[in-house]
C-alpha cells in the first residue's frame, strides 16, 4: 500500500477542515437568519436541520424556501402602510366632486361648493348641517343649509332647462 505523501496529506486536511468550517458557518447562518424572518420555533429547527443534513443543498433549499421579508421589514411595511391608510383617511374629500380640499376649507376651490359656515357670534367654522355652534354654543346658526354646488364661472351661457336645482347635502362625516 503506497503511503499518501505528506504534502497531500496536508492538502486534505486543510481541504477537510475549511469544508467543516464552512458547514458549520452555514448552519449557523441559516440559523441567525430564519429567526429574522419567522418567530416559529419548529421553523427555525426545520431550516436549521435543513442545512446541517444537506449542507450546500440544504442551504439553496433554503434559500429558495425561506420567507421573503424578515420580521423587522415586515415591521416597517405594516408601519407604512398605517401611516399612508391614516393620511387617507385624514384628508377629506370635496362631497360634491371628491378633490382633495384641507380639512378648514370654507369652499371647496375646484367646484366652489360651500363646506363650511362661520358662527355669527364666535366665527369658528360649523358644518353647514349643523344649526347650533359646539364652540359658543350659539343657537342661532343658519340651520342646516343644503349646499348648492356652484357652476363652473366659465359656463355663462343659460343652463338648459333644468328647473330643480341640484342639491348636495355634506355627508355626516367630519
Ligand atoms: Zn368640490
Ligand atoms: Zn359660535
Amino acid at each position: 500500500m503506497a503511503a499518501i505523501p505528506i504534502i497531500l496529506q496536508v492538502v486534505i486536511a486543510f481541504f477537510g477542515a475549511y469544508m467543516i468550517a464552512l458547514w458549520f458557518s452555514m448552519i449557523v447562518w441559516t440559523y441567525y437568519d430564519i429567526r429574522a424572518r419567522s418567530q416559529d420555533l419548529y421553523v427555525h429547527i426545520f431550516a436549521t436541520a435543513l442545512v446541517v443534513v444537506f449542507n450546500v443543498f440544504g442551504l439553496v433549499l433554503y434559500l429558495i424556501l425561506r420567507p421573503r421579508e424578515t420580521l423587522a421589514e415586515a415591521y416597517e411595511r405594516s408601519l407604512e402602510e398605517e401611516t399612508l391608510l391614516q393620511e387617507i383617511e385624514e384628508r377629506p374629500n370635496c362631497p360634491s366632486c371628491r378633490q382633495r380640499i384641507q380639512a378648514d376649507f370654507v369652499l371647496c376651490p375646484y367646484c366652489h361648493t360651500e363646506l363650511k359656515q362661520r358662527c355669527p357670534r364666535c366665527e369658528r367654522l360649523l358644518l353647514p348641517k349643523w344649526d347650533i355652534c359646539p364652540y359658543c354654543g350659539n343657537t342661532q346658526v343658519p340651520n342646516a343649509r343644503r349646499i348648492e354646488p356652484h357652476l363652473p364661472r366659465t359656463s355663462l351661457a343659460p343652463a338648459p332647462a333644468t328647473t330643480t336645482t341640484t342639491t348636495t347635502v355634506i355627508p355626516a362625516r367630519q
